[in-house]
């Protein structure tokens, strides 16, 4: 299979578990308290692949422009989640009055959508550059994907939307991947600028807007998980790196 058709597939399983993330929290009876593991175990593992696989491939890709393509990512996910955006966290929203005017949630998804969007971009990089890198870096997308269809669709939620429109948001933030890797594919030339800016970006959803969620759990269940998350990208390492 073409690295291109391999990353529309899993581009489109990315993007399914953005719609399932998102009718979690739409179909009001479905259990939930287990999202908060894919949220530490997902930021451990890509912290560790942005850290031990994307950056050194960055680095020979183009050694000069690398590292301020990655400081750009990270700082655009910055600029759209946290800047432009009013009011954004991981996970479900409890700050209704932080909506009370109700197009303030689609300036979160509009800047959620900027990052899922760079997911796919990830993605198809990773394939363009070697299957395992291609494999890593969707695990690492998918481990967050549900949580972010979720966070998107409870943003929704919280500013007045109805059900449909709330799972609407988490199936656009599906869209935007597929859209990623498909510009990746069209730009597979520039992937020496793709793999950089999307390694910032997972950067960025890593350490800035995960590990902080961790944190807010009590006890050391979850921040032990993140170290299983790190553990996890070391034994895929040793078999198949
Ligand atoms: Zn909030
Ligand atoms: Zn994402």
């Amino acid at each position: 299979m073409s690295p291109i058709t391999l990353s529309i597939l899993l581009g489109l399983t990315a993007a399914a578990a953005n719609g399932f993330g998102g009718a979690v929290i739409v179909q009001k009876n479905w259990e939930r308290s287990y999202l908060r593991y894919f949220v530490a175990l997902g930021s451990g593992f890509m912290l560790a692949t942005a850290l031990l696989e994307m950056l050194p491939e960055s680095m020979q890709l183009a050694p000069k422009r690398a590292p301020l393509l990655i400081l750009a990512g990270y700082f655009l996910v910055h600029l759209f989640e946290h800047t432009v955006s009013p009011h954004f966290h991981f996970g479900e929203e409890t700050h209704p009055e932080e909506f009370v005017a109700a197009h303030k949630g689609y300036s979160v998804l509009l800047g959620l959508a900027i990052h899922t969007f760079f997911d796919g971009i990830a993605i198809a990089s990773g394939f363009l550059v070697s299957p395992w890198l291609g494999w890593v870096i969707f695990l690492a997308v998918f481990l967050h994907k549900i949580p972010e269809g979720f966070t998107a669709a409870s943003v929704m939620l919280a500013s007045g939307r109805s059900r449909r429109v709330a799972w609407a948001a988490s199936a656009f933030l599906g869209a935007a991947t597929l859209a990623g890797v498909l510009t990746m594919a069209a730009l597979r030339h520039s992937v020496a600028d793709g793999l950089p800016v999307s390694a910032g970006v997972t950067l960025y959803v890593a350490a800035s807007d995960l590990i902080p969620e961790v944190n807010k759990e009590p006890g050391i269940g979850m921040a032990v998980m993140v170290f299983v998350g790190v553990g996890t990208l070391f034994v895929l390492h040793h078999f198949f790196g």
